[in-house]
């Protein structure tokens, strides 16, 4: 599965912490990031992640684009509720194409911790289904070129 881990500053050490207690089950996944989230997970758990720009340079729009092509499974986004974001658009937006895409969202650690759990379970297997899908409308498409 693909994950993306987010953390305002505020909610960075949560968001750590969070992996780090669950460091095994993350290591099994596809881990994706904005920039200073993932330096700090990469540098408390060594846990391999694809870093993006910073959430405020368009880091969030980053991820957003891979949900929008249906390639993230699930999004890990620890917010501050009680701080001002300059970037308040792109939050907005991201937490938006979840719910276009039914893409799972935690935005707190107390939903975090029921979807890692889930995850576990195989409650998220029907991503599976997605991605195959997808392969085969890739495989279809690359047919109808090759057919032009
Ligand atoms: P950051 O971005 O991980 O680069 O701090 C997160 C955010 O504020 O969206």
């Amino acid at each position: 599965m693909n994950i993306a881990l987010i953390a305002h500053d505020k909610k960075k050490n949560d968001l750590v912490q969070f992996v780090e207690a669950y460091q095994t089950t993350f290591a099994e996944h596809q881990l994706y990031a904005t920039g200073t989230t993932g330096l700090r997970i990469h540098e408390a758990t060594g846990l391999q992640i694809h870093r993006f720009n910073s959430g405020p340079l368009g880091g969030d729009q980053e991820i957003g684009a891979l949900i929008a092509q249906n390639k993230m499974d699930i999004v890990i986004f620890f917010r501050d509720p009680l701080t001002a974001q300059p970037h308040e658009p792109d939050v907005t937006a991201l937490v938006r194409l979840c719910d276009v895409y039914s893409i799972p969202l935690a935005t707190n650690m107390g939903t975090a911790e029921v979807l890692i759990h889930g995850l576990n379970r195989g409650d998220l297997t029907w991503r599976n289904v997605i991605h195959e899908s997808q392969g085969e409308s890739n495989e279809s498409n690359e047919s109808n070129e090759s057919n032009e």
